[in-house]
């Protein structure tokens, strides 16, 4: 077997209205070079925080993230200045995470000078190949944010992530604030740049019909946990998490992907601060068992490329029994 095992990541915090929220609990997956790796679920199940802790934005409670031999959560000074150029985020709001009063040319060439890689007419040459690469004229060099479209924003934040050959580039609802006709826009430059430069991608998304056509192999999180994790096709063909088929049956557009029988979600999102004892999706699950509001359901894999956490498809008799629809 070659799978290793890894400590997973754990984050909570303490929020003044609600109490102690465990953002992100026991979360493990591997995202291999090259890839595009989908991280999907609702608002509020910890995606973003997930995503923060994998940039060093804010500390995990424990756990590791291995890259190349080395502990990422343990890099401190100097070598955690180094590692902050190769992981990259491109962020949900294109307007707010550019700076208002700094060119696009100062915002591209940052990387550069912060780790002294280029300046002057090195980094000007350099940032306007970049703008070329996204899409953008190299004129625009000296115009600011506010006068580009959100689409053309999101590119020159694209344009900043890629600057420094990042290892890792973290997309967090990277199309979610952009028109449906730019949305493929821009999910097209990102799949032409993974082409050019080998980049790897986790690309966060409430939206499964947007992950799909990025991902390679999709992780489904609900309430902090991952729930399933498989090869795109194969999860889009055989979701087995009752959580993942309500998402997909809730897809609006006819896909004949999609054709399965429709499942409506009921009940709102369980706060994290008090998420339900034994499997968080309990309580608005169709075919929760006695057995569900207990225990946690560990992960069963299904095969070699898709695993569940579920207690339907454990190795209980009980738990055969019903996914054999043979119970009571
Ligand atoms: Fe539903 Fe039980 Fe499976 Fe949770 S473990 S998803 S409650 S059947
Ligand atoms: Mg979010």
């Amino acid at each position: 077997n070659k799978v290793k095992k890894y400590f997973p990541l754990k984050k909570s915090f303490f929020s003044n209205r609600s109490g102690q929220v465990k953002a992100v609990d026991e979360v493990s997956f591997t995202i291999f070079k090259g890839e595009t790796f989908g991280l999907v679920g609702e608002s509020g199940c910890g995606k973003s925080t997930l995503s923060r802790v994998i940039m060093r934005l804010t500390d995990a409670d424990s756990g590791e993230i291995k890259f190349e031999n080395t502990d990422l959560l343990k890099l401190k000074g100097e070598e955690l200045r180094k590692q902050r150029g190769k992981f990259q985020m491109v962020f949900q709001k294109p307007f707010e995470s550019l700076n208002p009063r700094r060119t696009v040319g100062q915002i591209i060439g940052a990387p550069f000078e912060i780790h002294g890689i280029a300046s002057g007419v090195d980094k000007e040459s350099r940032v306007k190949r970049l703008l070329e690469l996204v899409g953008l004229s190299p004129q625009y060099i000296n115009r600011y944010p506010h006068e580009f479209s959100g689409g053309q924003r999101q590119r020159i934040g694209i344009a900043r992530a890629i600057a420094l050959n990042p290892q890792l580039v973290v997309c967090d609802e990277a199309v979610s604030a952009l028109d449906v006709s730019i949305q493929s826009q821009i999910l097209n430059l990102l799949g032409d740049l993974q082409k050019e430069f080998g980049l790897t991608y986790l690309f966060i998304s409430h939206n499964l019909s947007v992950v799909k056509h990025m991902s390679s192999r999709i992780a489904v999180m609900y309430l902090g946990k991952i729930v399933e994790i498989a090869d795109a096709e194969e999860l889009y063909a055989n979701a087995s998490h009752p959580y993942t088929k309500a998402l997909l049956s809730a897809i609006p557009q006819p896909d004949p992907d999609f054709n399965k029988e429709r499942i409506i979600l009921s009940g709102d999102v369980p706060s994290p601060v008090n998420p339900p004892s034994g499997c968080r999706f309990c309580t608005r699950c169709q075919e929760a068992m006695p057995i569900c509001r207990e225990i946690a359901p560990e992960f069963v894999p299904l095969n070699d490329k898709h695993a569940v956490a579920c207690h339907l498809y454990a190795e209980t008799p009980a738990a055969q029994a019903v996914a054999a629809g043979m119970a009571d």
